[in-house]
This record gives structure tokens, sequence and C-alpha cells, in this order.
């Protein structure tokens, strides 16, 4: 960004905590300013407040050597006990998963089942002679038996790498080297939108390359077969038959590692995320406590998620069972059998509390809203979303919609590499704005830089930065230390630096603008892609859109606008021109796209989120780049043609 951010989209809307839910919530005013008068103390707080030590910590913030900061280093701990054991003298008849399998059976795991699985497991996983440190690598779909797999792991000190269902054997087997991993556990099938993905054929596959490999354990899930290699592939039933129930927890350190999870790939070679015992278990509870306001006692918490991402580990296996809240897990697809799969195990389960994504938003609008009306939402009392900026339409139709207009919404910023959530409201202290993660988490300290590193003061855009270090922090990526720190320690010296950019209203509230990367240079302004994809959002005819800069010989960069439309409307000519004239007037005539494409869908990655990269690619009629973390690479061939034949002015 060579010049200041322009000051673009305007926000009037403003949503004040109540009275009443104040009056409950976890979170109390003040909350912020305590924090950040001492914000060691405060961490030591929740962590002696929320953890169950074997050892307590005596000592909080090791920062001799930065940025390899350590946290409670002399304390002592084990996850898994804090997940599970602690809970079952009182709890253990409590519902830790209401697990719902795509084709409609359906197991409930109390704390109690759920403790006796993973210590089965975690005595089979002995019996194959791992120990601690050793790295496991996880290929599963969102089966009970995974969290099981990850708690198992934790509790031996294991150090597990979960790998998405949805990633391809090339992906599987590159992870599985870069962790050095030992064993891989998987399952014969993973349901998803009534198909069986592959993965026990996807992991022999990866298994060609991968010689570290020892075992395959597979879970018997589809009843499709697989093929079981003799000595190598073991069935998790044959693993666990026999083994006791009990298995103790080892005493590791707040130190160890917890889990390596490599980031989605958006961006270059992926890099893995290491994160620990101690600081991570402090940073996941707190934040899962206050953000979603969780009462053990009462919630049912749904986060819509799935484990093969930093936000299934965080907020639904270590941060919801560590509080002993009650969670739903589904398996499947949202779509899987009918467009209103996911309000049906809603209205069903009487959620309380939900989680999702603005991809996910933005396709439920796209369906219609008849989906969701018919049925009964009125559990909810908290809502939240992850993983790219909401557009403020997108906020109002979910607030409206899902949030019965009275649910406060939580747009939380954070990433792989910060293990919990950074920036967000806290349900009944901060008023929120649609489109706005509002303000930093207490205890975290983020600033708005320039170029230079100089803050920038309110009401400019810039780079987002994190000042000081947090419990939850990454560690560094594995095996390279020196990537750790050119990536998020070299850019702004002293600071964390996320790569996303980032501007800040007169009321100090984070408007996130997703990557730097994803900002346009035209005619010498800076315009982010998502205030202009935001004001696209918000003409009724359109339920999502990408943006990028194509290269022009005038302006530098020209927009070009990528759309879908609602289920309701059609793309013709004079709605092309509508469009137009809509983004210039309300963000003024600068950012008014040049060309605009109509499509059926939008490229994403994996997790879901729009790939402005190939959209880049296509516009500049270049060859397309690394489609392989594609979720939907069809589309990419289809945009292609639609942009080859539009007409611009
Ligand atoms: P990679 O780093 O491999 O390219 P990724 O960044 O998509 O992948 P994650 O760590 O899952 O992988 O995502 C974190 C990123 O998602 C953030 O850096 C930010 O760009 C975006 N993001 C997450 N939550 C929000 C939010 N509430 N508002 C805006 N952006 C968000
Ligand atoms: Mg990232």
């Amino acid at each position: 960004m060579s010049q200041a951010l322009e000051n673009l989209l305007s926000e009037d809307r403003s949503f004040p905590p109540s009275e009443e839910f104040t009056a409950q919530a976890n979170a109390q005013p003040g909350i912020h300013d305590v924090a950040a008068l001492d914000y060691q103390a405060f961490w030591q707080k929740q962590a002696l407040e929320r953890i169950t030590w074997f050892s307590e910590p005596t000592e909080v913030l090791d920062d001799s050597n930065p940025p390899f900061y350590k946290w409670f280093k002399d304390g002592e701990l084990n996850i898994s006990y804090n997940c599970l054991d602690r809970h079952l003298a009182d709890h253990g008849d409590q519902v830790a998963y209401h697990w719902i399998g795509e084709p409609g059976d359906t197991r409930t795991l109390t704390y109690a089942d759920l403790a006796k699985e993973v210590n089965r497991f975690a005595n089979g996983l002995k019996s194959l002679g791992l120990e601690k440190g050793d790295r496991v690598a996880i290929y599963m779909g969102m089966v009970p038996e995974l969290p099981i797999a990850m708690l198992a792991c934790a509790r031996l000190g294991l150090v597990h790498s979960v790998v998405f269902g949805g990633f391809s054997s090339d992906a599987l087997s590159s992870r599985i080297l870069d962790a050095e991993a030992r064993i891989v556990i998987t399952q014969d099938g993973a349901w998803r939108g009534g198909n069986v993905v592959p993965l026990k054929e996807n992991t022999d596959v990866a298994l060609q390359s991968t010689p570290g490999i020892e075992h395959a354990i597979v879970v018997r899930r589809t009843d499709h077969g697989a093929d079981m290699a003799e000595g190598r592939d073991i069935w998790w039933d044959d693993l666990v038959e026999g083994q006791s129930d009990e298995c103790k927890a080892e005493v590791l350190n707040a130190e160890d590692p917890l889990y390596i999870l490599y980031t989605s790939g958006t961006t270059g070679k992926p890099k893995g995320i290491v994160h620990t015992q101690g600081g991570y278990l402090t940073g996941t509870t707190t934040t899962h406590s206050y953000v979603f306001d969780i009462k053990p006692d009462s919630d049912v918490y749904w986060c819509a998620a799935d484990i093969g991402w930093v936000t299934g580990h965080s907020y639904i296996v270590y941060g919801p069972l560590a509080n002993r809240t009650t969670g739903v897990m589904y398996e499947g697809a949202p779509n899987y059998p009918e467009l209103d799969r996911l309000w049906q195990i809603l209205d069903e389960y009487g959620v309380t509390v939900f989680y999702t994504a603005p991809t996910a938003i933005r396709a439920f609008m796209k369906w219609g809203d008849e989906h969701v009306d018919k049925h009964d939402l009125s559990t909810l009392r908290v809502i939240g979303t992850v993983g790219e900026p909401i557009n403020p339409e997108a906020w109002m139709w979910y607030h409206e919609h899902i949030g019965h207009g009275t649910c406060p919404i939580v747009d939380t910023w954070w990433q792989t590499e910060t293990g919990g959530i950074m920036i967000s409201p806290l349900p009944g202290v901060v008023a929120t704005k649609p489109g706005s993660a509002t303000v930093p988490f207490p205890g975290i300290s983020a600033d708005v830089v320039d170029e230079d590193g100089n803050s920038v003061p309110l009401g400019g855009g810039g780079f987002l930065t994190i000042t000081q270090p947090w419990p939850s922090m990454a560690r560094t990526i594995y095996g390279d230390d020196q990537r750790y720190v050119d990536t998020y320690w070299s850019r702004f010296p002293g600071r964390y630096f996320p790569g996303d950019g980032c501007k800040r209203d007169e009321d100090g509230y984070f408007w996130l603008l997703g990557r730097v990367d994803d900002i346009m240079l035209v005619s010498g302004h800076n315009i982010a892609t998502t205030e202009v994809e935001s004001a696209l959002v918000s003409h009724p005819a359109v339920a999502e859109a990408a943006v990028v800069g194509r290269k022009d010989e005038l302006t530098g960069q020209a927009i070009a606008a990528f759309v879908t439309l609602r289920s309701t409307a059609s793309g013709d000519d004079s709605l092309l021109e509508e469009l137009r004239d809509h983004v210039a007037s309300t963000l003024g005539p600068i950012a008014k796209p040049r060309s605009i494409v109509f499509t059926d869908d939008l490229p994403k990655t994996r997790s879901g989120k729009i790939m402005r990269r190939l959209l880049q690619d296509i516009s500049e009629d270049r060859k397309l780049g690394d489609v392989t973390t594609l979720a939907n690479a069809d589309i990419v061939a289809e945009i292609a043609n639609k942009a080859a034949s539009s007409t611009e002015d």
C-alpha cells in the first residue's frame, strides 16, 4: 500500500447490547480496561482460574528470545485432562457432543462416554509404540472418532496434525512428509453431499510417497470397503478391542507442542503452524467463554466449521470441551438432503449459540429465505462468524433471519497462527456495527500502521499489527524458525504482522479488509476489494461478489467484478448497468467496476474463501495459477468463458 487507503464505506447502523443481555453476560463492561492495565496479569488470572494444572506456573511470559515467546513455561498440565477428566465427578452424564451423521444416524456422547473412548484409543496408540513428541497425521471427516483421536494424542503428548478431509492425496502426503508423521488415522470413506469421499483410497495414494508412516488406522464409516495393507493398516475397532478404558494423562509442560496445523494454503507453500498445551488452552477457553457467553449448564453450542480448520480445533474441540460445553457436531453438507438441513438440526436440538462463516451466510442468502423461515430458531441467543470480512448486508441478513433481530452477532477476526479469537465484540459489552469485527479482545493489543510502521490515526487505514504477545500465539512454523520470523515478525520489527489490511473508524472500531495483496490501486487510490464487494452485495439482487484489480494502462488497475445473484434475480445488461451505478453512488465514481461478469458460483478455497488470485488471472488473460486448493475447479473455466465474451465500456 503506497498510498493511504481510501475511506469509502461508511456505516451508521449500530446495535448496542441490551440491558437484559448484559445483566447475565460472562463479560462485563470495563473488562477491556482492566486487561489493558496489565495484560500479563489478565492472562495469568485466566490461566489459573480456567485450567486445572498438575503444577501451577510461577512465571507468566518469557520474552527473553523474541519472537519465540513462552507462556507459563514452568506450568504442568494435560489438555485432555482439562477437557475430560476434571468434568467427570460431577458432570459425567452431561452431553459433550450431539453428533448427527449426514445419512441421518446419530450418536450422543456424554463426557463419560467420550473419556472412555479417548482412553481406549490412547491405549491402542501406546500399543503401537508411539512416544511423547511423535507426530500423528489425521485425515478424517466429521465423525466422533476425529475429536477422540485428537484428545487421545494430546493425552499422551503426541503431536497431531489434522489434514482437512476435503484435501487431495498430494496435499496429504506433503503434510505428512513435512510433519514427519509416524502414523496416519483415516476412514474407509466420509459422507459428503450424499457421496462417499474415498479417504482410505486417497491415503493409499499418499502413502506411496511417505516412507516414514508405519501404520494407517482406519475407522469404519461408510462400509464401502478398504484395501487393508497387511501389517501396515489396522481397523480402529480392532485396535481398541480389549483396551482398558482407563489411561493416565501424561504430565506435560505448558510449552510442549499440542499440534501442527497447516494454514489453508490460499497463499504459497503451506505453513505448519505449531501450538502448545498451556498458552493455547488459556487463549481458547477464555475467548470461547467471553465471546460466545457460554453457560455450561444450559447452552447448546454449535460451531458449524470443519475440525480440519483451526476454527474446529479451537472452537469445536479444545475450548468448548475444556469449558464443559454441550455441542452439536454435524457430519455432512449444509444442503444435503435439502437446503434447510442446518436449520432443521438447529431447531431439533434447540441450539442457543451458532458460529459459521460469511461464505455460508452468503450461500443461505442465495438459496432463499424460505428455507430458514420455516424453522423455529427462537432458542438462539448469540451468533458468530469467522473466516472472511462479512459484507454489511450479509451481516444484516444474518441478524434478521437467523438472529431474529435480537441475538448479538460476534464477527471474530483471527487466524490459524493466532490460535484464538483476537478481534471481536463481546456480547453484552460492545455495541456492534455491521461489517466490523469491532475491538481487540481483552489482553490483546492491535494497531493499524502505515508502510513505515507508524500508527495511522483513527479514521484511516493501513496494515493490521499486533503489538504484544498473547498466550495462544503460534510458537513457530514446524521445522522452519526462520520462515516464522520472516513471515510474521520482519515487516514491522517487534510486532506481529498477520498480513491483513485494516481500517479504523472514528470510534476506534476495526474494519478488516482482507489480505493486503487484495487491495487495489486505481488511479492512485488504494481501494480494498472487500469494500467494492460489500457495495455490490448491498444491492438486493446480489448474493455474493468478488472483485479484483486488473492491469490497466490508463488507471494502473481497473476494477473487475464477478457477481452471483440471489435466486430471485436475473442477470441482464440493465442489471449490469444498475450495479455499476449502485457502486458508484455508494462508494463514489472511483470505485465503479469497469466490468461485471455474472456467474453461478465463485472460485473458493476448500475452506470457502474467495480465491481472487484466479479471477485476476482470468481478468488479465493469464494462464491460471495453482488450482489444487480450489473446492470448485470447474467454475473457473466457466467464468473465463463468460469474461472473454463480456462487454465493457
Ligand atoms: P493461508 O494463510 O494459507 O493463505 P488462510 O489465511 O485463509 O490461509 P486461516 O488462518 O484459516 O487461513 O484464515 C485467516 C485469515 O482469514 C485472516 O488472516 C483473514 O484474512 C481472514 N479472516 C478470518 N476471520 C476474519 C474476519 N472476521 N474478518 C475478516 N477477515 C477474516
Ligand atoms: Mg493466512
